[in-house]
């Protein structure tokens, strides 16, 4: 059964029809990257699916059950997890602290002043920052990292809650190629090692950058206008008349069609 079932999710701005009926499935363990040019309905759709937006209509099934009018928080608490940018606020905690402080708050736990924060979520807050390479970093204060490194304490703040779909709209935005690469690896190897332990991990990402396309997503789908023109491996997709339409309308080859 597919994790994630989406069927004829619409939403409308005033006049503009951003989202036109799309139905897509997710699975456990996939790396799905939704892709199409500006304005295609990309982060619409994903704000449909976290509760940030509502669909005017259509159903959002997870793990069988409706994430429609559920708030953001409940579909969190229910394993659907987003990346949020490192706010400046959080740059004058550390590393660990701001890991720290996303487990406490995916266990509603509270803070209070005389339990120090030292003592919250340590092992757990560490074996998180392993996991995205972080852990030498840990006790850096956010504000120095560098561009690449607060997206790779971004991640591990997001899989503090556990989460069993990630979504990332346009995680490597503003990157540099070999960043851009670095987080796709680190993104595509977490998804591959949780294969194989009680909790997979799928992602659904944006992304303008063909080599990320290629290089890392299993299935891709194609927005465009609002509706969903194409899905299929990256291969297929690049093969597909109406894509190269939408991408190369103006004579250009897929590859340069977007950087
Ligand atoms: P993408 O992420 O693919 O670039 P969006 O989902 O952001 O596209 O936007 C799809 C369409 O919806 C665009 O025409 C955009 O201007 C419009 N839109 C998106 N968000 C809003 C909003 N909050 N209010 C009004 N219009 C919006
Ligand atoms: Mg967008």
């Amino acid at each position: 059964m597919s994790l994630l079932k989406i069927q004829h999710i619409e939403k409308s701005f005033g006049a503009n029809h951003a989202v036109k009926g799309i139905s897509f499935e997710l699975g456990s363990n996939e790396l799905l990257a939704l892709i199409g040019p500006n304005g295609a309905g990309k982060s619409t759709t994903f704000n449909m699916i976290s509760g940030q937006l509502r669909p005017d209509g259509g159903r959002i099934d997870w793990n069988g059950q409706s994430l429609i009018g559920l708030s953001e928080r409940q579909i969190a608490q229910r394993g659907v997890s987003r990346t949020f940018q490192i706010a400046q606020s959080f740059g004058s905690m550390t590393l660990l602290e701001n890991v720290q402080v996303a487990l406490l708050c995916a266990d509603d736990e509270l803070l209070s002043f005389w339990h120090p924060l030292a003592k919250h979520k340590r092992e757990e807050a560490m074996e998180l920052l392993e996991w995205v390479g972080l852990e030498s970093m840990a006790s850096k204060l956010s504000a120095e990292l560098s561009y690449g490194d607060v997206k790779r304490l971004e991640l591990a703040v997001a899989l503090a809650s556990e989460p069993q779909l990630l979504l990332m709209d346009e995680p490597t935005a503003g990157m540099a190629p070999a960043e851009r690469h670095q987080l796709m690896a680190l993104i595509s190897r977490l998804v591959h090692e949780r294969q194989r332990t009680a909790k997979p991990l799928s992602v659904l990402f944006t992304e303008h950058s063909m080599d990320v396309i290629f290089g890392y997503a299993q299935r891709v789908l194609v927005l465009a206008g609002g509706e969903l023109i194409a899905q299929g491996s990256p291969q297929e997709v690049r093969d597909n008349a109406r894509v190269q339409a939408v991408y190369f309308g103006g004579g250009r080859t897929f590859q340069e069609g977007q950087s």
